[in-house]
This record gives structure tokens, C-alpha cells and sequence, in this order.
């Protein structure tokens, strides 16, 4: 749908307000803004994915084969389960280009979430957002948000392919890393026939989906493991099975020596009980917030009840900061999500957007 903005004011007697519509443009468009740039930075969202980096890394490596100046900005350590994906990509320096033709957000439709390299992203020339979250509405000069695709990865491919660059072995693995990672190895509603389609072709471009799925899935440290132990053995059921929450405090993350994005795929697990609908983990930050990540597995929208709490994400997939404690928060969620599974119908079943990562 269309956003209108009122876009500043004019001096004078008679003040009239321009409206500029902000809208999707097409992939075409897009692949032309991408190739009109000379300069062009990727910004993933803080907290990294494998889709995030693995589309910034795919799109920024295909637009180096085109003699652009590319990087992607991050400000994050890349977590281990995907660091193989930097491929002389990544910087964390601000400094690295002035100016730059184009800032592209990548997978975040918030720039909020680009946290302290927003005055770089701003500084470009020209602004782009392509992603597939469904509480993106289209915001930036040029826009491409796609909720039917099960990654932003699939955007990636879409758009190095409409610009006819060649696809070598790391940008096979990146884009790759972004499905798997999204659709949780192809199991979630978002996959698609397309989904299956983009990853065979894949194959043609020097893609070995073993070698890969070890670096991401069968890489874990130790110290991983025991946090997730931990949190695991945290868990709490509610609504009759259909509610899991477990937490996590700092205490526990400081105890077991492991890194904090280390808690990645703890909530799929939580997900993963027979019975249970909607699935949250609830983490101490450093900085003494406390993130909530939600997960459902047939019917409820956790996106729509994440969006009033300042979050936001996809309908099976998604999350928010609350300022509390641990033990408010897994309280309140406890009523909050009872209710939420209460007016979720299992009619909603039948949705069929991009309702994952
Ligand atoms: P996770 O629980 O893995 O951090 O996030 C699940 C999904 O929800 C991801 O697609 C993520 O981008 C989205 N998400 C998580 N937290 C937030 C948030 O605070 N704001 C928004 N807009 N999306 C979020
Ligand atoms: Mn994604």
C-alpha cells in the first residue's frame, strides 16, 4: 500500500504542503538505481542473521564484479555460526567511503536498527530499503519490500540476476546462508516453490549446500551449547501446553563463557515441543533491556502483537524490547500470550505470506 508523507513546507504568504508518495518500485527500477551508483554501502540490521549479512555480502560482492566501490557496514562482531560469509566485505568503519551514491538498508525496514552507523546511512546521496519483513512499509527514495519472499536473499538473487552478474561460489553460499537460515532448512510456511527454485540454481553456480550447512549448523562451540542447555532448562509451559517461555539473564550468559548471539535458534527449539503454539525467550541485555523473541507455529500472529510493544517482524517470527526486569516480563507474557492465542483462530492457519524470518 502506498505511504503518503508530508514532505516540508514552503516560506511565504500561501504554505504549501508537498505529499510525496513513497511506493515499491520494481525490481527493474531497483537494479537500475543499484547500477546508476558508483558508491554503494549495505547496511544490515544489528543483531546479524544469516539473511541480513548473507544478502548484504551476495549483493555487494555481485556490484564489485561491476567496478563498483561496495562495502557493507556493520558494527556487530559477525556471529560464528556465519563468518565465513565476510569475504572481504564487511567494515565497521564509518569512515570508509564520504559521501556515498547509495545507502541500502538490507533486511530491516527500521533505521533504528542501524544504531550508531545511521549518520553514515544518511549521509548517502541516495537511500534504498530492500527487504521481506511484513511491518516494512516502503519509507526511503527507493524501495523494495517483498513479505511473499521467504528471504531477502531471494530479493538478492532476483536483482543480481536481472543485472546479469555472474554468481561465483560465495555469492551461491551467501545467498544460500539467507534461505536456510530463514526458512529453517526449508521447513517454515515461507518456503515456496520459488524458494526451491532460486536454491537449485544455485547449484550451477558452485554451491556445496553440505560444506555450507556444516560452517552454519554443525560449527557449535561448547560454550554454545551449555547456554542453550540452560536456557532450555528454564522452560515454563502455560495455556495448556500451548505457550513455552524460557529466559535468559546475564548471570547465565556470563556463567557459560558463550558469546550473546549465541542464543540464536534457542526459540526455534522452544517451538519445536509438540503442542506448543507460540514459543518466547526472554533475554537480559547488557545494557539491562530485555529482548523478547517470539515464535509461532501454525496460527498466531506474533508480528501483530509485537508491532504496539515497539517491535516488529514477520507473522511466525518476531520480537521486541521491553525496559523491565527478567521476571515482569515473563509474568506479563504469560497473560499477554494466553490472550493472543485466544483471539488467534486456527483459521489463520491458511495465511501464507513470508510468515517466518
Ligand atoms: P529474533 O527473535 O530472531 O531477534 O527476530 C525475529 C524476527 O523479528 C526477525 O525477522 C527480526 O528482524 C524481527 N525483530 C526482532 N526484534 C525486532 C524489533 O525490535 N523490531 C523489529 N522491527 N523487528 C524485530
Ligand atoms: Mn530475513
Amino acid at each position: 500500500m502506498p505511504v503518503f508523507r508530508e514532505h516540508g513546507g514552503h516560506s511565504g504568504c500561501e504554505r504549501i504542503m508537498e505529499i510525496i508518495q513513497i511506493k515499491n518500485n520494481t525490481l527493474e527500477e531497483i537494479a537500475a538505481a543499484l547500477s546508476a551508483a558508483e558508491s554503494i554501502l549495505f547496511f544490515p540490521h544489528h543483531s546479524m542473521d544469516g539473511d541480513t549479512l548473507g544478502s548484504s555480502v551476495a549483493l555487494c560482492r555481485a556490484l564489485r564484479t561491476k567496478g563498483k566501490l561496495s562495502f557493507v557496514i556493520i558494527e556487530d562482531e559477525i556471529p560464528d555460526m556465519i563468518s565465513f560469509l565476510d569475504c572481504d566485505c564487511c567494515t565497521d568503519s564509518l569512515k570508509i567511503v564520504d559521501k556515498p551514491d547509495l545507502c541500502v538498508c538490507v533486511d530491516c525496514g527500521e533505521l533504528s536498527r542501524l544504531n550508531r552507523r545511521r549518520e553514515l546511512f544518511e549521509s548517502g546521496r541516495t537511500k534504498m530499503c530492500i527487504d521481506h519483513h511484513i511491518s516494512t512499509t516502503p519509507f526511503l527514495e527507493w524501495n523494495y519490500i517483498d513479505p511473499a519472499a521467504a528471504a531477502t536473499a531471494e530479493i538478492a538473487y532476483e536483482i543480481i540476476t536481472i543485472l546479469g552478474l555472474e554468481i561465483d561460489k560465495d555469492i551461491s553460499e551467501a545467498i544460500y546462508t539467507g534461505i536456510v537460515t530463514d526458512t529453517g532448512l526449508f521447513q517454515y510456511s515461507n518456503t515456496t516453490k520459488k524458494t526451491h527454485l532460486i536454491t537449485a540454481g544455485l547449484y550451477d553456480c558452485g554451491l556445496n549446500s553440505s560444506e555450507t550447512a556444516i560452517k552454519i549448523y554443525q560449527s557449535v562451540s561448547r560454550e554454545k551449547m551449555i547456554l542453550e542447555a540452560n536456557i532450555i532448562s528454564t522452560i515454563e509451559l502455560f495455556a495448556e501446553g500451548k505457550v513455552a517461555i524460557a529466559y535468559m539473564t546475564q548471570e547465565m550468559l556470563n556463567n557459560s563463557g558463550a558469546k550473546p548471539d549465541d542464543t540464536d535458534g534457542v526459540v526455534e527449539r522452544l517451538r519445536g515441543i509438540k503442542g506448543v503454539e507460540i514459543a518466547a525467550l526472554v533475554r537480559e541485555r547488557r545494557d539491562g533491556r530485555i529482548k523478547v523473541s517470539l515464535r509461532s507455529k501454525q496460527y498466531a500472529n506474533v508480528a501483530a502483537f509485537s508491532e504496539p510493544r515497539g517491535g516488529g517482524g514477520h507473522i511466525r517470527a518476531a520480537g521486541y524490547t521491553a525496559d523491565s526486569t527478567v521476571d515482569e516480563v515473563k509474568t506479563s507474557l504469560a497473560v499477554e500470550l494466553e490472550g493472543l492465542l485466544k483471539r488467534s483462530s486456527v483459521s489463520d492457519a491458511g495465511y501464507k505470506a513470508a510468515d517466518e524470518c
